[in-house]
This record gives C-alpha cells, structure tokens and sequence, in this order.
C-alpha cells in the first residue's frame, strides 16, 4: 500500500480559505480542494461568485476566471471556473464563452478533458448515459463522472476522491 501524497496544509488562511468555501456549498469547497490536488484540470462552479469566494480560491492556489454562457431560451448568466493552469481556463473560455448551455457530445469531450474525467467513462457516457455498472452507488456519489462498466480508471483515483472528501468534511 503506498502512502497517501495528499497532504493539504492546515495553515490559518488556507483552513479559513476552505472553511469560507465551505460554509457558502460543501461541493465548492470539496470541488477547490479535487482542482488543487490536481485530480480535476479545471472545474466550474454554475453561478457568479462574490469577491471573497474568489479570493478564497486564489488563497488556496487556484485562478479564477468569469465565463459568460447563455441558457436555451438566451437568457445570459455569469459562471465560474477555476484551477492551476491559466491555458485550461483559456481552452474553456475559447470553447465556452457566450455559449449555450447543452449536452451535446462535443460539450461532453470538451467538459470530460478538462473536468478529468476517464477518457473510457467519457466515450462510454456519450453513446449510453448513465450505463449500468458494478460501481457501488455509494461510491459514484462522491465523483462528477459516471463510472463505465469494467473501469480502469475509476478505482486507481477512487482512494484519492475519498481521502479529499473525508479532508473537506474535517475542515
Ligand atoms: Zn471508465
């Protein structure tokens, strides 16, 4: 068994960072914390966040980056994304930006790629949404991709998901 790598500091203004993040939506606390261990290039979070929100992301490492997208009936909405690399950010704003919002499968590749999602789950989600597999429920809870049948992938980064669940409910 090989010991864990992730270890998220418990300095003061990183706590306070995760703990802000935290109190507005557990999922964007444990969404900043997937993103700064690296398990996700990028991830997007459906609403504008406020100034604080966004400087609790920079204190714990990440950009941030304001994406315009409109829904189907034109409506226009602020969302944001997030993470380590400035060209991510900029591959999901080239591709997203003023877009609306759709499930296309073009949408589900770009979105796979950049969100880290297994390549394998991701081609197997475009032909078959939400597939039947032998992936315990209670385990695909705490993921953002649906697992496809015989995965590789899913049980090597499994480990990780839940040790940084577990870490965002201890802050
Ligand atoms: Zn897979």
């Amino acid at each position: 068994m090989v010991n864990s790598t992730i270890q998220i500091e418990a300095d003061p203004t990183t706590r306070a960072a995760i703990q802000h993040l935290k109190g507005l939506d557990f999922e964007l606390a444990y969404l900043a914390l997937l993103t700064r261990e690296g398990l996700k290039p990028i991830s997007r979070w459906e609403k504008t966040l406020d100034e604080p929100a966004l400087e609790a992301l920079r204190e714990i490492g990440l950009l941030t980056r304001p994406v315009r997208r409109r829904v189907r009936t034109g409506l226009a909405f602020t969302e944001t994304i997030f993470g380590k690399s400035p060209a991510y950010l900029e591959v999901y704003a080239q591709h997203f930006e003023n877009l609306p919002v759709d499930k296309s499968a073009e949408t589900i590749r770009v979105e796979g790629f950049l969100f880290g999602y297994p390549p394998c789950c991701v081609a197997q989600y475009i032909k078959h949404p939400y597939a039947p597999n032998e992936f315990p429920g209670h385990k695909q809870e705490i993921l953002f991709h649906w697992t496809c049948e015989g995965c590789i992938l899913t049980p090597l980064l499994m480990p990780l998901y839940e040790r940084i669940h577990q870490l965002t409910q201890q802050y």
